[in-house]
């Protein structure tokens, strides 16, 4: 079988359990969309477009609250955009309101950073506001893909300072956390930038809306943990294409107090057991075999 096209999240998704893997990216069954994945993708777009306003009215009286109406009318805007998707949740007009002013609160904190940053450079470089701006605004939403491994991922913000590239990705998750499954992530950006540019970003990191901006140093250990964890990925499927060769993972990650795994349903984690399925699945080739077998028979006693 040829290689998979994976991605930072079909890799971790492997990792955490390869029947998830194989529910979603080999049968593609369709997974049901959450306010945390909508609500992910609105801060998203909030901050990739903005680095696109115009500061041309700017001045040292009203920068800091203009920047603040600036973030505050994006949001409204890509909250709109996405009123159809918002709808199909079918959330309570207070669920709505909560999670608004949950995504305001962590883009001003977002705003309130961004402006200290600002301060602190033109301070520095003593240059105008339109500089700064232009100074700070990173590479935006940038596909990378690695022909050698078959990854491919978009980076959020890649910002230049004077000797330095730092990769940046953007969560609201509320754990401020380097989890194994962001380290990960980080380690194939890392990987691409490298394969592309041949040479590392010096640093990479997550923006954790609800906190502040954490960083790690790229090294090579780094980018040879992401090619492994890749290797093991591809050797798996392209070697297995049925869901026994893809075993369960149970963990509380499969149903929580307030949702559940997307494939929970078809899945059934707490019915099936493994060894049963793959007898089932011993059962239904021995079965077509056979009628192979006979057909194979039948055809050749017609024939002489
Ligand atoms: S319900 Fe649990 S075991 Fe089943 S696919 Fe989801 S995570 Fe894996």
């Amino acid at each position: 079988m040829a290689k998979r096209l994976e991605s930072p999240s079909s890799i971790n998704t492997f990792k955490q359990c390869k029947r998830k893997y194989y529910y979603q990216y080999i049968e593609k069954l369709p997974t049901s969309s959450s306010i945390h994945l909508v609500r992910g993708n609105i801060a998203h777009s909030v901050l990739e477009d903005f680095y696109d306003i115009n500061i041309a009215d700017f001045n040292e009286e009203n920068y800091q609250l203009k920047f603040k109406e600036a973030i505050q009318k994006l949001l409204l805007y890509q909250w709109n955009k996405y009123k159809s998707g918002l709808d199909e949740l079918e959330l309570s007009p207070d669920q709505i309101t909560f999670y608004f002013e949950e995504t305001m609160f962590m883009l001003m904190n977002w705003c309130n950073q961004f402006l200290e940053e600002f301060d602190r450079m033109r301070k520095e470089k003593d240059i105008s506001m339109g500089e700064t701006f232009m100074k700070l605004t990173p590479i935006r939403e940038l596909q990378y893909k690695s022909e050698e491994h078959h990854v491919r991922g978009f980076i959020d913000a890649i910002q230049h300072t004077e000797n330095e590239v730092h990769i940046i990705d953007y969560k609201t998750n509320a754990k401020f956390d380097f989890k194994q499954s962001i380290k990960l992530q980080l380690a194939i950006y890392s990987m691409m930038y490298y394969e592309k540019h041949g040479k590392m970003p010096n640093k990479v990191g997550i923006f954790f809306l609800r906190q502040k901006l954490r960083m790690m140093d790229v090294d090579m250990n780094l980018i040879e943990m992401a090619k492994k964890e890749i290797t093991e990925v591809h050797e798996h499927t392209s070697s297995c294409e049925h869901a026994h060769e893809y075993p369960r993972t149970i963990t509380p990650l499969c149903k929580w107090r307030t949702g559940e795994c997307n494939f929970y349903a078809v899945c059934k984690p707490k019915e099936t057991n493994e060894e049963q399925e793959r007898m089932i699945f011993e059962e239904k080739n021995r079965t077509s075999e056979k009628i192979e077998i006979k057909e194979n028979k039948s055809k050749l006693s017609a024939f002489f």
